[in-house]
């Protein structure tokens, strides 16, 4: 196993990290957690050291599975997360004393006394985390007083100069963002920022949300030069990024585990500007699609959204089914396709387009759908 020193920290991770929202769902169904937890102990076997979860993964089982693996090995062997934020404890106004009961309970449900990593959860935009740094802030810093915490983390669906907004504020340890093959133009910056500040970074679905491995022809080009197949390949191209400490692969089956650590063997690490370069020049195939560079935003009289409604145009090119754009929208950048008819077609930001897209033409198609 590749290890990575965790931003400023004295701790050594694994190169992959267990996701573990995967665990199987008819075990999980039918309670059969220890047979679940034998995942996390072959991860463990495997060198895998850090292990992701939370409340409500895999019908809100995941972190007593993950307790049961936690309690087989020695605590201080592994390195556990957990999570929280204002949507997650079933209250509209939750109090101090609801956050003490989620953490409790999830130190109950890991069978620990401490939580390596805790994450001030799925901040979506710079609005949210302001709410979160307000009202929650100071509740993760007394529980690391307490030692029931020793990290306080963030994780984020923010795009990178609203991540580099919160990497300045010097609070946070480390941090969990999407990044992949797909989306990294709308990260880079953030985990550069975040590496330049001393904090560890960890990836969240590397693969896209299973559009890489769904599209194999498209993604072909990662594996140049190797023996790995795409999805490895695609942890391969997150992992060997610098300023990336872990890279989390969310595991099923044992066969998972060795998949993933097979992607980071013998790996090698580049600055994030030289992997992209180093994977851009065999990405021909990928012209037609948005980067995420975010050269398109400034000039726009309108405000409109063009990077995310471009990158859910992306999930239509890629498996040509059109109510793909739909879900992107709304599951992942929760936004309504109207606005993209809020376009007056002025031309500013075709012509800063790096990949010179027919941009007026897909928000049309976008808000006509
Ligand atoms: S063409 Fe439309 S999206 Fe592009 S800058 Fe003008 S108003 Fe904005
Ligand atoms: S400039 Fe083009 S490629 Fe870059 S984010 Fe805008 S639409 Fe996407």
């Amino acid at each position: 196993m590749y290890y990575k020193q965790y931003g400023n920290t004295d701790m050594m991770v694994s190169a992959v990290g267990l996701g573990t929202m995967r665990y199987d769902h008819e075990d999980i169904k039918a309670g059969r957690f220890s047979k679940c937890a034998e995942i996390p102990l072959y991860a463990f076997e495997k060198g895998i050291n850090y292990w992701d979860t939370a409340p409500f993964y895999c019908d809100d089982k995941s972190e007593i599975v993950t307790g049961i693996a936690l309690s087989q090995v020695k605590r201080s062997d592994v390195y556990v997360t957990s999570k929280v934020n204002f949507n997650t404890l079933g209250t509209a106004n939750p109090t101090r004393d609801d956050f003490r009961r989620r953490l409790e309970t999830s130190l109950e449900r890991l069978k620990t006394d401490y939580i390596d990593f805790y994450h001030m959860w799925c901040m979506l935009n710079l609005d949210s985390w302001e709410k979160h740094m307000e009202q929650l802030y100071c509740f993760f810093e007394e529980a690391k007083a307490e030692g029931l915490i020793r990290n306080i983390v963030f994780s984020s669906h923010m795009q990178g100069n609203d991540i580099e907004t919160v990497v300045d504020t010097g609070k946070f340890q480390g941090m969990l963002i999407g990044y992949n093959a797909l989306n990294y133009r709308f990260r880079q910056s953030g985990i550069e920022a975040a590496h330049a500040n001393g904090m560890g970074v960890v990836v969240m679905n590397p693969l896209g949300g299973g559009m890489i491995p769904e599209n194999p022809e498209v993604f072909q080009y990662l594996t140049e030069g190797t023996d790995l197949t795409v999805p490895q390949a695609a942890l391969r191209f997150v992992a060997s990024h610098k300023e990336i400490t872990i890279t989390l692969a969310g595991c099923t089956t044992k066969e998972h585990v060795d998949d993933a650590v097979k992607a980071v063997e013998n790996l090698e690490e580049m600055p994030a500007k030289d992997v992209v370069k180093k994977y851009e020049s065999k990405g021909i195939s990928l012209n037609n699609l948005c980067t995420g560079c975010g050269y398109c935003v400034k000039g726009c009289p309108k405000g409109v959204a063009i990077p995310k409604f471009m990158d859910s145009y992306n999930q239509y090119i890629l498996t040509d089914r059109k109510k793909e754009i739909l879900t992107r929208l709304d599951m992942h950048w929760n936004l309504e396709k109207d606005l993209a008819g809020e376009c007056i077609a002025c031309g500013k930001c075709e012509k800063s387009c790096t990949q010179h897209l027919p941009i007026i033409e897909r928000l049309k198609e976008i808000s006509s759908i």
